[in-house]
């Protein structure tokens, strides 16, 4: 995957958790709310069942007392058709009607109509016809000889609202003889369904088959009469079933309402309960409202959280970005340089090499990463490096620069100068070094290339005279300290300047080279210094050396120059090169002698007083003066 479809995979994340918040607190809100809805349905379900039961048996209650005041009427009807309506008939059938009347509480009144419309059975206060009523005339117009349930009328008795069931009875000759009617209050009625507790805001009511309200609780009194017969319960075809229910708003006070009704299989009535909806959800929408805030909470604090989270992530992300877009700059840098740039773990093993290291050290990078980071320096310079290393990763030092030898894949070594710095985490603690290297083979050769020349003499590669007066002063102050003596020899060639006119002056050369070369094979211990001090002339410094060692050094060098054999046919002194050496010692410390000068210039005067004594010789300082009163005798 390359970077720049990591980062559009990358920048879609936010919007994806944060669509998957709003998801899940909108999955959370919508099952909570269709389960509420759930419980909404349930309960007006249990509501329909309860008011079914309930309609069901107050249309039962119905039919039964109808059914009870019929068949007192069926019994009267019978009696009138066999008996007759002659007053005495008429007046023991009233008996039996008041008894009847007064042992079922539930009926009103019981009476017998003759063919006119005359209560025959009537107190005789009450002269009142009922010619005009609605029952009466069904009879008086039908043959038909079952019960008829009329409209609510007001009782001629009390002016109470009753309800009426009527049977005609015929004449022997067949034709309409009258009427008996029973009627039942719509007040017992309305108050029987006071019983039923079925909400503050609802009711119960009895209707006749044609809208007519028979009794109704509460407020039966304003009710009984008025009609519903433009209500759905009659006008939607599809409620002209038996029983069911129907939601509607009331006209009257705008509320909505569930309706329950049971229609009577024997008598044109049905029952109607209504119920206030908002009334019967309260408990639910309380219940709900409570849940639905606590949901709310939830899907609130979700949403908080999420959003808190997609912020991190966003900011996650810039940081990440950011580390890319620097470890990219980082590689460029490193990949791009000359130099090889190396990352070293606490674990001391390489991390990161850039391609450089092909170069610098030999090796490609991939078969650099994961070893020891230290494993190519020179064991003399690796402690030096490696307490670096100790400082930086404990966070002692920040950066350094060193330098040390490596071992190089095809050369043998070369000479590596690393800058070295620390890495941190983002917290401060030290998890790696950076480490810049390159190759300072070339500089590092130049420098003892230089160092070399500023102490060497270049026509024969002794010490020249600077470095011999260094090393002068620095044995000297040593032999102070140590209290021991210093031995100083001066070897000069013999008629040099015979040599050189003889045999020019590169012949002149490359014998001083041979004498040089000469002299320093006699060098035997560590400390011994041969240099050439300047012209023809050498200098051998002895630390440590007593005269007598001093003189036995100064003849050996003197034989080996003579053994060279070179040839010097205008040296007096011999057919070959030789030399005169004056040799001097002393003791820094136990002779007040003024310096390092003293010494030289003792030296020098024995070298001279060799010279004046016929070359090819060896004087010690000690000599000199024993040799000068006699040369001065001479
Ligand atoms: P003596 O025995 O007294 O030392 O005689 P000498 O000729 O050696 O002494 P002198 O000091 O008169 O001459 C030294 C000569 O050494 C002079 C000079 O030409 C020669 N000389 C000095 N330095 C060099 C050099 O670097 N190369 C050559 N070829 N000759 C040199
Ligand atoms: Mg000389
Ligand atoms: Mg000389």
């Amino acid at each position: 995957m390359n970077v720049v479809s990591l980062r559009a995979g990358w920048s879609r994340l936010p919007l994806r958790a944060a669509a998957f918040v709003v998801l899940t607190c909108v999955a959370i809100l919508g099952v909570s709310g269709w389960r509420e809805w759930a419980a909404r349905d349930q309960v007006l379900r249990g509501a329909e069942t309860e008011m079914a039961n309930v309609a069901r048996s107050l249309t039962q209650h119905a039919e039964d007392s109808l059914d009870l005041l019929d068949s007192g009427v069926v019994g009267v009807v019978s009696r009138l058709e066999m008996d007759g309506t002659d007053p005495s008939t008429i007046a023991k059938l009233g008996n039996v009607l008041d008894a009847r009347k007064k042992a079922v509480a539930r009926i009103h009144s019981l009476a017998i109509i003759d063919d006119r419309g005359n209560w025959l059975t009537s107190p005789g206060a009450i002269a009142s016809t009922f010619s005009d009523d609605m029952f009466f005339r069904h009879h008086q117009l039908s043959p038909k000889r079952e019960a008829f349930v009329g409209h609510p009328v007001k009782s001629l008795l009390d002016g109470q609202s009753v309800v009426t069931l009527s049977r005609r009875f015929n004449k022997p000759d067949g034709s309409f003889g009258g009427v008996v009617l029973a009627t039942i209050s719509a007040g017992y009625l309305s108050h029987f369904y006071e019983q039923f507790e079925i909400g503050r805001n609802s009711s119960i009511a009895l209707v006749h088959g044609d809208g007519l309200i028979i009794a109704r609780n509460p407020n039966n009194e304003r009710f009984v009469g008025r009609s519903v017969g433009d209500g759905p319960l009659f006008r939607d075809p599809s409620l002209q079933r038996p029983s069911g229910a129907y939601h509607f708003k009331s006209p009257l006070d705008g509320v909505q309402r569930v309706s329950f009704f049971k229609r009577s299989s024997s008598y044109p009535l049905v029952v109607l309960a209504t119920v206030d909806k908002d009334e019967l959800l309260a408990p639910w929408r309380a219940a709900a409202i409570s849940r639905m805030l606590h949901v709310l909470a939830l899907v609130m604090l979700i949403a908080i959280i999420g959003a808190v989270l997609v912020r991190q992530l966003q900011r996650g992300q810039r940081m990440a970005a950011a580390l890319i877009e620097k470890e990219a700059y980082f590689r460029l840098l490193a990949e791009g340089s000359s130099d090889m740039v190396t990352r070293i773990g606490l674990d001391e093993r390489l991390r990161y090499v850039s391609p450089s290291s092909n170069r610098v050290v030999g090796w490609r990078p991939n078969q650099l990463i994961g070893t020891e980071a230290l494993a190519g320096i020179h064991p003399e310079d690796r402690p030096h490096v490696q307490t670096i290393i100790d400082a930086m990763k404990r966070g002692d030092m920040e950066e350094a620069r060193v330098t040390y030898r490596n071992v190089h894949r095809q050369k043998s070594e070369v000479w590596l100068e690393s800058t070295m710095r620390v890495t941190r985490k983002e917290n401060g603690t030290v998890d790696g070094v950076v480490a810049i290297s390159r190759d300072i083979t070339e500089q590092k050769n130049l420098e003892t290339r230089l160092e070399t020349l500023a102490i060497e003499d270049s026509l024969t590669g002794l010490a020249n005279r600077r470095r011999f007066d260094e090393r002068l002063k620095e044995e000297w102050a040593r032999a102070y300290r140590d209290r021991s003596s210093l031995g100083l020899l001066m070897i000069d060639v013999d008629h040099f300047k015979a040599y050189n006119d003889e045999y020019g002056h590169p012949a002149g050369d490359a014998c001083l080279r041979v004498v040089a070369k000469t002299i320093a094979a006699e060098v035997q211990r560590g400390g011994d210094l041969a240099a050439r001090y300047g012209g023809e002339e050498f200098a051998m410094l002895l630390p440590n050396t007593d005269a007598a060692g001093c003189a036995r050094l100064g003849e050996r060098i003197r034989n080996a120059i003579r053994d060279a054999g070179l040839v010097h046919a205008s040296n007096p002194a011999g057919p070959c090169v030789t030399v005169s050496v004056g040799g001097a010692t002393c003791r820094p410390a136990v002779e007040r002698t003024a310096g390092t000068s003293s010494l030289v210039e003792a030296a020098d005067r024995a070298l001279y007083a060799a010279k004046d004594a016929g070359r090819d010789r060896l004087m010690m300082s000690g000599e000199v003066m024993n040799l000068l009163p006699r040369a001065s005798g001479q």
